[in-house]
Formats: structure tokens, sequence, C-alpha cells
């Protein structure tokens, strides 16, 4: 199977460059060129199968024999062997045929494990391989940080220094990273705020020179294709947990930069029945605006109790334009261009409507989300997410029809933010699950650097292992 950009300007790339790069050098997003497809009988037999064994059998056409299906069934194994729930990815129902499905018992409480988690196995098995190191840089505001620090604690080949906007995030937040062991793990508060984190990382993919001849900086952003491939399996796996695929289903998913919904998405054309999905976004809304108003125009940040999905412009959303244009790499690059000049575009009718087929959307702001998780708490005694609550609110206020399951995807568990639960009435924090009980008591470690592109690079060369 061979890759090819968003952009149309690059040539076929593997899987194994794929993953190693990232961004596509013509500054678009690689997707297969060709899906896998499975027939409903072959989705059928799966019904039995383990949550390994269901990724197995999803991850490998895409990995295409770049690594050995042995070692491949390895890197999945240990990929979950952490998290805290028999079955992985387990499904709670919240209503007549309402399912929560909890992605939140990985190592750091966030559906972002799952990818993660994966992401650094497999990073550090093909470096291995070719008998080299890497060096992971990323930004964050929350979540991606400490489940990029968790997935890459183990590993040899890989270096990993994230930063963070010092005093910027939630104690929670920033203990998740900072009190991770390992000699490769570095976390950098740089005095400054999320953008300029993002812009330190930013200037340095584009000029690598202050790395050693043998090292290159890997991104392990949303925009991975890595990641995007690992969140595939657990729409299958829901979908067959409730009947599926005889019977179509619909999935709601609290939506930032898009990554998890178009995981959705390809499921759908891999060939499992998806009859709806339901783009669930905060006050930052810029998808919503685009499904129900075709209005695409960059607006400023707001700081929501959701923050996880705190975004101006999704960056995933490239890969749906690129289906929805034919997969015609010119016209997206025509459009991102106008993007970039005009903080805005609009989409061609016939993009919008076969769009509107399969999405809807919606956006709810801070003060339904807190009310949301105040009543389903007084009513089941479930407590939300901020993010999950607007999944679920918006799953249920676009569905269709009650006869299609929906299936509302928990991206965090409750006690990572804690500010929405307590908004919501409850008295002091949720608590946090039991392996984690200590985290207040943990030594912390991270570097406080300042705003200055050279010293954060001098930091990182003055780092690098052996
Ligand atoms: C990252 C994140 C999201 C948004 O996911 P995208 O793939 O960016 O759409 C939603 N909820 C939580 C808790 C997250 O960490």
């Amino acid at each position: 199977m061979k890759y090819i950009s968003t952009r149309g300007g690059v040539a076929p790339q593997s899987f194994e460059d794929v993953v190693l790069t990232g961004l596509a050098p013509d500054g678009g997003l690689f997707v297969p060129d060709e899906l896998p497809r499975f027939s409903a009988e072959e989705i059928a037999s799966w019904r039995e199968l383990s949550y390994t064994q269901l990724a197995l059998k999803i991850i490998a056409p895409f990995v295409d024999g770049a690594v050995p299906e042995k070692a491949l069934k390895d890197l999945i194994d240990k990929s979950y062997e952490p998290f805290r729930h028999r079955a992985i990815a387990p499904l709670v129902q919240s209503g007549h045929n309402e399912w929560i499905l909890e992605l939140f018992h990985g190592p750091t409480l966030a559906f972002k494990d799952f990818a993660l988690q994966f992401l650094g196995h497999l990073l550090d098995y093909l470096l291995e391989r070719r008998g080299q190191k890497a060096v992971i840089m990323g930004a964050t505001s929350g979540d991606t940080g400490s489940a990029a620090i968790e997935g890459c604690r183990r590993c040899d080949n890989i270096d990993i220094f994230i930063l963070h906007p010092h005093n910027r995030v939630s104690e929670v937040q920033r203990r998740q990273m900072t009190t991770v062991p390992g000699a490769n793990i570095h976390n950098i508060a740089l005095e400054g705020n999320f953008d300029d984190c993002q812009n330190m990382v930013k200037a340095s993919f584009a000029d690598q020179s202050f790395l050693p001849d043998d090292r290159q900086l890997v991104a392990v952003n949303s925009i991975n294709w890595a990641r995007i491939m690992a969140q595939i399996v657990y729409y299958f796996w829901a979908a067959l947990s409730v009947g599926g695929p005889q019977r179509p289903v619909a999935f709601s998913v609290p939506t930032g930069n898009f990554g998890d919904i178009f995981a959705g998405y390809l499921a759908r054309k891999m060939g499992l029945p998806v009859a709806q999905l339901v783009i669930a976004t905060n006050a930052n809304d810029i998808l919503h605006r685009c499904i129900s108003a075709n209005d695409h125009s960059r607006r400023e940040l707001v700081h929501s109790l959701s923050p996880s999905m705190d975004i101006m412009v999704s960056s995933n959303f490239e890969r749906l334009l690129f289906d929805l244009y034919g997969r015609d790499g010119k016209a997206i690059a025509r459009l991102m261009d106008a993007f970039r000049q005009n903080g805005d575009f609009r989409l061609d009718e016939s993009a919008l409507a076969a769009a509107r087929q399969l999405f809807a959307s919606h956006r709810i702001d801070d003060e339904r989300t807190v009310a949301v998780i105040a009543e389903e708490f007084e009513r089941s005694e479930y407590l939300l997410d901020p993010h999950t609550a607007i999944g679920l609110e918006a799953g249920r206020r676009c569905r269709r029809d009650a006869a299609t399951p929906m299936i509302c995807l928990a991206t965090a568990h409750p006690a990572k933010f804690p500010e929405a639960v307590q908004k919501a009435g409850h008295a002091g924090a949720p608590p946090l699950p039991h392996h984690m009980a200590d985290l207040f008591e943990r030594e912390e470690r991270f570097q406080v650097l300042p705003d200055d592109l050279r010293e954060v690079q001098a930091f990182m060369a003055g780092h690098l292992s052996t």
C-alpha cells in the first residue's frame, strides 16, 4: 500500500516513510492511495475476537508487510497491555439504544493513548531495525503531551521533548507529563503561551540544523497517519458489540482536530455500515459552522471547559476535503492557499451536500456542557468528563432515528477535568483512579526556559541520548 499527499505534490511513499515523517513535504497530509475493504461476512466473523486480535486484522493491511505479522502482533499486544480494563474499550449503555464507548482506560486517561501507545512502540521498532535514533518534539496544552510521553517512556531509540506553556496547563495535566521517569523524557515549560510553543516546534521542524546529522525530528501530533489508523479499530469494535455489521450504527465524536472522527469515516469506507457521524464541538466551532452553514472562517480561540477541543483550525479536516473534492490534490492546495491568505473558504455545493449525507454537527457551549454533566449524574450517577458531555448532547440533538444505535465516544476520564465537574455541582475534585491516586505526591521534573528558539534548541541538543 502506498501513501499520497492531500496536495498531490509528493511521489507515493511507503508506510515506514510516512510514519517517520508525519507531514508531507508539500504541506499536505498523507492518506492511503486505496483503502482495504472488508465484506459484511468478514466483519461479522470478527465478533469473537479480543480488542487486540481485531486491531491486528484492521491494522495489518495498512502496514502491508512493513512490519512482519508476528512483530506487529507483539507491538499491538504491548500497546494495549497497560490499559486498566479487560475489554480495553468497554461500552456502557446510557439511554435507549444509546451507548458510551469508554476510551479512557489507558495510562493517561484519554483516548489519545489508543494511538500514542501504539505509535511509540511502532517508531521504536522501526528505528531499531534501521539502527537509527529519532527525536520527538511536540507542543501541548494538555492531553497529547502526556499520552506521547507515556507512549515513549520505554523506547530506547527516541528522545522526547514536550513543550507546554509555563503555568498555563492544569495541574493534573502537567503532573501527568512531568512525573514520568526516564532519561529520554524532557518536559520544557516555556515562558509563553501555547502558540509560542507551537511556533517553536514549527520553526524547529523547518530547520533541523540544531540536531546532529544522524537525528531527525518526528511529529506525533494528530496528523501522523499511524495515529488515525490505530483509531479505526474501536469503531469496528463498538459496532460489533451492538449488532454490527448486520445493523448500521451512528457515532457522536467530541471533535477538535478531526483526527478521531476521521477514523470513523475511514471505518465506513472500509465496509462498516455507519449511518451517521456527529461532529460535536465546543465554542470553537469552525467545523460545526462549516457543515451547518458553509462558513469555514477562522475565528479567535475561545478558552472553554473542554480544553482538548480548543482549536481555531482543524488540521485533519483536509483529509476529508481531499475525498470530497474527488481526491484532486491541486484543488485542495488551492483551497488551503486561499484559507491561508483570507482565513476563510467556502465549499462547493456538491462537496457540502456529500458531507451532509454522512455528517451532522452541533456546538455545545460551556453552560450546556456543565448542565449535561449535572443532569446525567443526577439521573444515573454516571460522571461525564466535559468533552464526553458535549459528544453525548450533540448525539442526542442530531440523532436521526431511534432504531440505529448511537455510540458516543467518551474521550477522557472526568478526573482529568475537575473544573467542569466542580462547576456541575460536585464538591471536591472527582477521584483519580487508584493507580494514579498518588499523582500529587510524585516527584516532578521539568525545565523552565525562556521563549527563545536558540535556548530551547541548545537545551535539546545538549540532552540527547548517546
Ligand atoms: C484530543 C482530544 C479530543 C479531540 O480529538 P481530535 O482527534 O483532535 O478531534 C477530544 N477529547 C479529548 C479528551 C481529547 O484529548
